[in-house]
C-alpha cells in the first residue's frame, strides 16, 4: 500500500461522483466571490448553478461572511432541546416574511434530505392527531428527487437513487411525472396537462384516502432535469388532496429563496401547501441547514393538541446551529436588501430568450426554462447514455463556465445577482460547447 500523502485525492469518498474518474483528472475549487469560483490554479469558473443550486445571492457575501465570524466567536454552540438562543427564534420568526400566508411555524434541521423525512414524520405525527392514525402511506411522484434519506428515496422516483438499497418506506406509491405534457421549447410552463394531477385521485381510488397521510412533489422537479409543472397542475393537486384529507408536502429545496422570481414556488404557483420543505439558499449554503416549515392547522393540531410533554419525538443535534441561525438572518436581509427575487423575476424573461437561443443547435432536443432555472436536453449519444451532456459540462468547465448534467441535460440555476453580460457568456459558452461536442 502507499504511504498516505497528505494531498492524496484517494481517502475522501466523494457521493453522488465517478470517483476514479474524478481522482484521475480532478477539478478543484480553490475560493469564490460573487458570480465566480476560482480553481487552485486561479481560473476564475461563472458559476451559472450556484455552486448546487444553492449559493442564491452569490459568493462570499461580506454580510453573511461577518454573521457567520461573529456567531463563531459568540456562541459556537447551543442545543435546542429544553434550551435555545435567541438567534433561532428570530429567524424563524423573519422566516414569515417569506414564507405564504398560514405557514407560519418552522422545524430546523441540516439538509433538504432531513427536511424531507421530517416533513414525512410531522405529516405522520399530524394525521395522528387529528386521530386519522390509519393514514400512514405517502404519494410521491416518479422523476420526484427528495434527498437521500429513507424516506426521501421512497418517495422520490430517481431511479438509480434507489435501486442499490432495497428496503424502502413500505406503501408508498407514485404518480406520474409531467416531462412530455407539453410539446418540447415550451416557454414557462405548459398550457397541457393539468390532468395528470388526477394520478392522485386515482391512487385515492385504489388505496383509499384513509390510508394517505400525504402527498410531496417539488413544484419545479430539478434534479431530473428542470421539469416545468403544466399549467393549472399544482392548483388541482391542492384540490384533490384537500378534498381527501391528505397533507400536500412541497419540496421547496431548490425553488425556495427567489429561484422562480418569488420568495418561494408557493408564492410563485399561488398555491399553498401544508408543509413545506427548504434548505440550500436558506442560508445562501454558506452553512448547512434545512427546515420544514408547518403550516398553523399542523403545528396546533401536533403541538398545542398534544397532552402535557415532548409533542414531537424528532430532532437534530445541529437544529437550528448558531452559526447556521446567524448565516440565515443575514442571508435574509441580503435577499431584502438587494432586492434579489424580484431581481431574479425582472431577469427571467431576458434568461428565457438567452437559454431559448440554444434551440436549433445539433443534439438540442428540448429547451425548458422557469424564473432564473434553465434546462438543454441534449440527445443521447448512442450506447452511451449521459456522455454527452458530461461532456459539455467537462468542455464548459476547461472554458471558464460552471454548468450541471443530470442525465442527458445541462441544467442552469444561476446566483440571482447574474447580469446580463453573464448571461450571454453562459449561453454563448454552452453554445460554442455544443456546436463541437460530437
Ligand atoms: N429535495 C430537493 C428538491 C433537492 O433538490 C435536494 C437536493 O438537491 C434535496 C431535497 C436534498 O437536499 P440535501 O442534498 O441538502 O440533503
Amino acid at each position: 500500500m502507499d504511504a498516505p500523502t497528505v494531498n492524496s485525492l484517494e481517502a475522501f469518498w466523494m457521493g453522488f461522483t465517478n470517483n476514479r474518474a474524478f481522482k484521475a483528472d480532478p477539478r478543484l475549487l480553490a475560493r469564490a466571490k460573487d458570480m465566480h469560483y476560482y480553481t487552485t490554479d486561479g481560473r476564475p469558473v461563472l458559476d451559472a448553478v450556484a455552486g448546487l443550486w444553492c449559493v442564491n445571492a452569490g459568493h462570499a457575501r461580506p454580510k453573511i461572511v461577518e454573521a457567520i465570524a461573529r456567531q463563531a466567536g459568540e456562541l459556537d454552540f447551543a442545543p435546542t432541546f429544553n434550551l435555545g438562543h435567541p438567534l433561532v427564534f428570530e429567524l424563524a420568526s423573519r422566516l414569515r416574511g417569506v414564507l405564504p400566508a398560514g405557514i407560519d411555524h418552522v422545524f430546523f434541521c441540516n439538509s433538504g434530505s432531513e427536511a424531507v423525512d421530517s416533513a414525512l414524520k410531522i405529516a405522520l405525527a399530524y394525521q395522528r392527531a387529528v386521530g386519522e392514525g390509519t393514514r400512514t402511506r405517502f404519494i410521491g411522484r416518479e422523476r420526484g428527487y427528495h434527498g437521500v434519506g429513507f424516506g426521501g428515496i421512497s418517495v422520490g422516483g430517481m431511479v438509480a437513487n434507489r435501486r442499490t438499497f432495497g428496503a424502502l418506506l413500505p406503501g408508498v406509491d407514485h404518480m406520474r411525472h409531467t416531462h412530455g405534457s407539453s410539446p418540447p421549447f415550451t416557454r414557462g410552463q405548459g398550457e397541457t396537462g393539468a390532468e395528470l394531477a388526477d394520478d392522485l385521485e386515482r391512487l385515492v381510488g385504489l388505496h383509499g384516502a384513509e390510508t394517505i397521510a400525504a402527498v410531496i412533489v417539488e413544484p419545479v422537479a430539478g434534479s431530473t432535469g428542470v421539469l416545468v409543472p403544466p399549467k393549472g397542475y399544482l392548483e388541482r393537486l391542492r384540490q384533490i388532496a384537500t378534498r381527501h384529507g391528505i397533507l400536500v408536502i412541497f419540496d421547496e429545496v431548490i425553488t425556495g429563496f427567489g429561484r422562480l422570481g418569488a420568495a418561494t414556488g408557493a408564492e410563485y404557483f399561488g398555491v399553498t401547501p401544508d408543509l413545506q420543505c427548504l434548505a440550500k439558499g436558506i442560508t445562501n449554503a454558506s452553512v448547512p441547514m434545512g427546515a420544514v416549515a408547518a403550516g398553523a392547522h399542523v403545528y396546533d393540531a401536533v403541538v398545542n393538541g398534544a397532552p402535557a410533554g415532548i409533542e414531537l419525538f424528532h430532532g437534530y443535534t445541529y437544529s437550528g446551529h448558531p452559526l447556521a441561525a446567524a448565516a440565515g438572518l443575514a442571508t435574509l436581509e441580503v435577499y431584502a436588501e438587494e432586492a434579489l427575487f424580484a431581481r431574479a423575476a425582472s431577469l427571467a424573461p431576458y434568461w428565457e430568450d438567452a437559454v431559448h437561443s440554444l434551440k436549433g443547435a445539433p443534439h438540442v432536443i428540448d429547451i425548458r426554462n422557469l424564473g432564473l432555472v434553465g434546462a438543454v436536453e441534449l440527445a443521447p449519444r448512442e450506447g452511451a447514455p449521459g456522455a454527452r451532456a458530461a461532456e459539455v459540462f467537462h468542455r464548459c468547465f476547461e472554458r471558464g463556465v460552471l454548468v450541471r448534467y443530470t442525465g442527458e441535460t445541462i441544467a442552469l440555476s444561476p446566483p440571482l445577482i447574474i447580469d446580463k453580460g453573464q448571461i450571454d457568456e453562459v449561453a454563448g459558452t454552452l453554445g460554442e460547447v455544443i456546436a463541437k461536442v460530437g
